[in-house]
């Protein structure tokens, strides 16, 4: 019996838009057969404190993370500018860097914005409220399109998060409000490494967001990520495509990245992404381990 260990660096819990709060994330994951998981909230570090009493309580291993909504302008094919959102995984940051926190803290606000507008223009069509949203939120959340979902299901609206991404939130529809004060993404990755963490994109060119099969790879972007510090790509994620995965590998080994796996698991009614059902080596864990000069990971055991 020498079967590798399950490492999944990315998780949600309701310190963001997870189902499960953070005790519930760490059982699933014990349950899971993991080892070592990273507990990655979109843009806050508010449920760490919590997760390294139950690691250590759980005898599972922690890696403190942050999911980071970033953006940035770059030229399409034709030179039009367009806009890319990239959500970025910062990996083991001092989480009491004032510069990471202000910009977290000006992000968090500008969704507050974002949703209320949103929702504002659902309630033409929907039977539903601001106060709704509010209130079906756990407390300290980061707010994402997903509580607005969660109100139109309560409402009885829709049956579930999956239903109402299909219907309402499809790309092109009409309730869509662009994200603002996030920040730039290549300023994010140079804020992440100042703050001693390791940037890495989560799922790269996910399907329906970057380029299908035989279009042109946005290189000119993914090469100022590199030039900034970018540590590397999420590679083994259920939304990243055979073609992107290929191309990532190359741009990984050619610039000597780290690749990671991970199942960006939001809970058991929250995506149907199942805890464990990606991995991340050894060796890139160490990798990551390595670069880090921030926060520190708890590995209650050898990782072989
Ligand atoms: P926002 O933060 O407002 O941009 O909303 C994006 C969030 O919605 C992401 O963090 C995802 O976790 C979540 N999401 C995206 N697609 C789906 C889906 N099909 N079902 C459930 N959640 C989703
Ligand atoms: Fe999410
Ligand atoms: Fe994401
Ligand atoms: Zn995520």
């Amino acid at each position: 019996m020498n079967s590798l260990p399950i490492i999944d660096l990315h998780s949600h819990s309701q310190k963001s838009d997870g189902r499960e709060s953070v005790r519930q994330v760490f059982e699933t994951a014990v349950r899971s057969g993991v080892s070592v998981l990273a507990l990655t909230d979109h843009d806050t570090t508010s449920g760490w404190a919590e997760a390294y009493e139950i690691a250590a309580e759980l005898g599972i291993g922690f890696v403190p993370g942050i999911e980071v909504t970033t953006r940035a302008e770059v030229r399409n094919a034709r030179g039009e500018p367009i806009h890319l959102s990239t959500h970025m995984l910062a990996y083991l940051p001092d989480g009491d860097d004032l510069a990471l926190q202000t910009a977290l803290k000006i992000s968090i606000e500008s969704r507050v914005i974002r949703l209320r507008e949103i929702t504002e223009r659902i309630a033409a069509d929907y039977d539903v409220r601001w106060s709704d949203v509010i209130e079906g939120l756990p407390e300290g959340a980061t707010m994402g399109r997903p509580a607005v979902a969660d109100a139109l299901i309560a409402k009885g609206h829709f049956a579930d998060r999956t239903e109402v991404f299909e219907k309402i939130f499809y790309k092109g529809n009409p309730y869509y409000v662009p994200t603002s004060g996030v920040p730039d993404t290549l300023d994010a990755i140079k804020l992440i490494r100042q703050a001693g963490g390791v940037p890495v994109i989560a799922h790269p060119l996910a399907r329906g967001k970057g380029p299908a099969e035989g279009q042109p790879m946005p290189i000119e972007h993914f090469e100022q990520m590199i030039a900034a510090g970018l540590g590397g790509f999420e590679v083994m994620h259920r939304d990243v495509p055979e073609h992107a995965r290929v191309w990532l590998r190359g741009l990984a080994e050619k610039h000597d990245l780290i690749i990671t796996g991970s199942s960006d698991y939001h809970g058991e009614h929250g995506k149907p992404n199942r805890l464990g059902e990606n991995s991340t080596s050894v060796a890139m864990l160490e990798r990551i381990l390595a670069q880090a000069k921030g926060a520190q990971a708890f590995l209650p055991k050898p990782l072989n």
